[in-house]
């Protein structure tokens, strides 16, 4: 039976970078991954200076940054009266913030789990539960047989957490929405300009990011979920429905760009947050258990913001266990602490951000529709922008 100090679950965003933070407040932990591989599935994402922030304090930020160039301008074209509106990225932003850039989900992973010492990550490891032997220790049942006991455990499962839901946080819920993504590659270059482009219609939300000269991003949100469950799984059926329905009053650009999609990338997903007042008030904590990233407050991605607050979990648990030396519970408290107002407003202000951006219909939608063509964008989004900043602090180098 192995027998650790610090275990965390999953090797996502938030366990990585969890995992480095504890390493540079001098503390070992081990990273037991379901998955043979790290999961890059999304393919890429956006990160904000929040985000930059806390990758600056574990050290990556720079590294990161030299790849892929800050966007300066958004636009917003309605697809029902062919508005379009600016979005700046840069009015917000104070001297030394590394702005919003776009970023391939397998090299985030990469960078953060070449900063760990080798043999950290242990894949194809899946908890399927967890029990107390006592007051100290918490034993882990993987789905071989096998067991391992430890002293501390940090929750980055993602939104299905066995760690949260052994910690009695209530379960998610489906927004009623869900999201398309995928990565297209144009090998000659797309020509396209370093900007977001972003189409809102009727109960659509669409858009694409270049990521450099010859790859874009691209997403479609909407209320529509496959007729068959094994649609789902396959990518070319996920294409054929955003071609002929989700995306059909979209631009022939944005048609190009799906077009030129790598179809091991195209993937569909249900978007599923935590209710706020579960994160506010729930048991977030327990002896020396808690959760990070999704796995603590899942929320919607209309704000770009899931994968940031993750980081920020890393250097804000990592300060707080400095903090409380020989006293990982309480660290973990100050921790959740800290951060349940923070990410239960990141999870009501992407819900808001995602139901008034998508629209909707009747009554009720054409007032949404009404808000977000006249007053959203130009005075309420860059409130938003401004209000995602956070400051996570520094992470005590070991002495
Ligand atoms: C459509 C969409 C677009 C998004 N865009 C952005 C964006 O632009 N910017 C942004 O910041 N965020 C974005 N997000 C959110 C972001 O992707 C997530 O918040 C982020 O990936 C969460 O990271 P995590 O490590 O907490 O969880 P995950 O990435 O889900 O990682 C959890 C890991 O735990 C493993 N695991 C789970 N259960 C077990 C188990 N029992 N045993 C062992 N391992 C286990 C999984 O295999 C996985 O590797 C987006 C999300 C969606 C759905």
């Amino acid at each position: 039976m192995e027998e650790h100090d610090v275990v965390i679950i999953g090797a996502g965003i938030a366990g990585l970078a969890t995992a480095l933070a504890l390493k540079k407040i001098g503390m070992q932990s081990i990273v037991l991954e379901r998955s043979h591989d790290l999961r890059t599935t999304g393919a890429a994402l956006t990160l904000s200076s929040n985000a930059w922030r806390a990758l600056d304090a574990l050290g990556v930020a720079n590294k990161l940054a030299s790849l892929y160039q800050a966007f300066q301008l958004g636009h917003v074209t309605n697809l029902i009266n062919g508005t379009t509106q600016v979005m700046s990225f840069t009015g917000t932003i104070d001297s030394g913030d590394m702005g919003v850039r776009p970023l391939h989900r397998k090299v985030l992973l990469e960078t953060l789990a070449n900063e760990l010492p080798p043999n950290t990550i242990k894949f194809s490891t899946n908890i399927t539960s967890i029990k107390s032997q006592d007051q100290d220790i918490t034993v882990l049942h993987l789905q071989d047989g096998s067991v391992i006991k430890t002293k501390a455990l940090i929750g980055c499962d993602g939104v299905h957490s066995v760690v949260a839901q052994w910690l009695g946080l209530a379960a998610p819920v489906n927004s009623g929405r869900s999201a398309v993504r995928g990565l297209a590659v144009f090998p000659a270059g797309h020509g396209f300009k370093h900007e977001v482009q972003q189409f809102v219609g009727n109960g659509i939300r669409a858009g694409f990011v270049p990521i450099n000269d010859t790859e874009i991003y691209w997403f479609i949100t909407s209320c529509f979920t496959p007729r068959e469950p094994e649609m789902a799984r396959k990518p070319e059926l996920i294409l054929k429905e955003v071609t002929e329905h989700l995306a059909k009053d979209c631009p022939k650009n944005f048609h190009n760009v799906v077009q030129h999609s790598e179809l091991s990338t195209v993937t569909w997903a249900p978007l599923m947050f935590r209710v706020p007042w579960n994160v506010l008030f729930g048991p977030a904590y327990g002896r020396a258990i808690t959760v990070a990233g999704d796995a603590f407050h899942p929320m919607t991605p209309d704000l770009g913001q899931g994968g940031g607050a993750a980081l920020e979990d890393a250097v804000v648990l990592g300060r707080c266990l400095a903090s409380s030396p020989g006293n990982m519970s309480s660290g973990m408290e100050r921790y959740v602490k800290e951060r349940r107002w923070r990410v239960a407003g990141l999870i009501t202000g992407a819900f808001l951000s995602g139901w008034v951006q998508q629209g909707g219909s009747g009554w009720s939608g054409w007032m949404v529709k009404l808000f977000r063509d006249h007053l959203f964008y130009r005075f309420v989004q860059p409130r938003i922008v401004n209000a995602v900043h956070f400051v996570c602090g520094v992470l005590p180098e070991k002495s």
